[in-house]
């Protein structure tokens, strides 16, 4: 078995095998900011000190960040022995203050913050959310950017969930919370205001489309836009309301509710939203592709999406990953 040396500020722990440096942190009880442990949210961003920084564990960061040997320590299996220090970018965190809590259905609830000093952003993108302790945790952007400085959040509530548990039962009006600077691609940027837009979202997934949605009706887009929004049951949709009221006033935008058990209501579609979306639209050619939601709707719907036509650039996906435990 091949140990390594990691070496972190003062302190050199052994990271094991089978072990990421962050799972090799955490187990000596040193706090790194984290939050997916899949290499997306990008909160565990550490720099290597002297030596190159496995490539693998690089992926999805930016080429100048590469350059200066930053690496994602979810994602870091160590070849040699390391030294690390925290990424620059893991500290710059802006201070908002909660301004509204109201709930969007029993289990979802829209978090409202004021951000004065967070830096631009587009509608769709994520932040990662840091509660005073340092527990982590991303979330999408649900408003239009232009409210500069306010901040929406859908944030569904996990049975046991550190932070989603925390955040619908014990943070309160006027508490203060961190924010990271917006990351992800998943955004809507004008140009090609024609072109076909298919967004398909399950549960808090509707989160980001709304503000891609709202974003791109603002700025005038005159193609077609299909939102599917799905869950698994009536109980689980929300905001059918106001989509339906968008759809009337905005001719192009299409909106379809789906449910895959249970009784369908009135106008909602019965099946999973990716597969509705994907036997209703047989040719994706040309069409720019949102999806967010659970890790493996995003993943099937892709793979559907390229078969179907629609171009690799043109598929934006944000799976909200949620955080393996931290091992013991
Ligand atoms: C890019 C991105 C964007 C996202 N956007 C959103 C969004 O807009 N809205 C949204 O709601 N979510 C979003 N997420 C997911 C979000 O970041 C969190 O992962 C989610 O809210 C769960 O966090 P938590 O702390 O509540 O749960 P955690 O404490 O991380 O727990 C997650 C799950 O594991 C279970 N669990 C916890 N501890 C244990 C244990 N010891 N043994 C067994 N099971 C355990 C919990 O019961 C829970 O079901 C996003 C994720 C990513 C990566």
């Amino acid at each position: 078995m091949s140990l390594k040396k990691i070496t972190f500020n003062d302190r050199q722990i052994i990271c094991q095998e089978e072990d990421t440096v962050l799972d090799a942190l955490l187990r000596a009880q040193i706090d790194i900011p984290h939050a997916c442990r899949q290499g997306v949210c990008q909160s565990c961003m550490l720099r290597s000190l002297q030596t190159a920084p496995p490539p693998a564990a690089q992926n999805g960061l930016k080429d100048v960040l590469r350059h200066q040997n930053y690496f994602l320590a979810c994602l870091c299996y160590p070849q040699q022995d390391m030294s690390v220090s925290l990424g620059a970018d893991s500290g710059a965190f802006a201070t908002a203050t909660v301004v509204g809590k109201d709930m969007l259905n029993a289990d979802t609830l829209r978090l409202t913050l004021q951000c004065p000093d967070i830096p631009d952003y587009y509608a769709g993108q994520f932040v990662n959310l840091k509660r005073a302790d340092g527990l982590t945790r991303s979330y999408s952007i649900s408003n239009n950017r232009k409210q500069r400085h306010k901040l929406e959040f859908h944030i569904r509530r996990l049975a046991g969930g550190r932070f989603s548990e925390w955040a619908h039962a014990e943070l309160a009006i006027g508490d203060s919370l961190a924010v990271s600077a917006a990351q992800g691609l998943c955004y809507y940027l004008p140009g090609r205001a024609a072109q076909s837009l298919l967004l398909i979202g399950s549960g808090s997934g509707l989160a980001p489309l709304a503000g891609i949605i709202s974003e791109a009706l603002d700025q005038g887009h005159t193609g077609p836009i299909h939102l599917y929004h799905g869950s698994r049951n009536m109980a689980g949709l929300y905001w059918t309301a106001e989509m339906r009221r968008l759809a009337r006033q905005y001719p192009n935008f299409h909106y379809s509710p789906c449910v895959s058990g249970g009784e369908a209501g009135q106008g909602v579609c019965k099946g999973r939203a990716h597969e509705l979306a994907m036997s209703a639209l047989p040719d994706l050619k040309g069409w720019r592709i949102y999806l967010c939601g659970h890790p493996d709707m995003v993943h099937q719907a892709k793979r559907q999406a390229f078969l179907k036509g629609a171009a690799f650039q043109d598929i934006h996906a944000d799976a909200f990953h949620i955080g393996a435990t931290t091992p013991a």
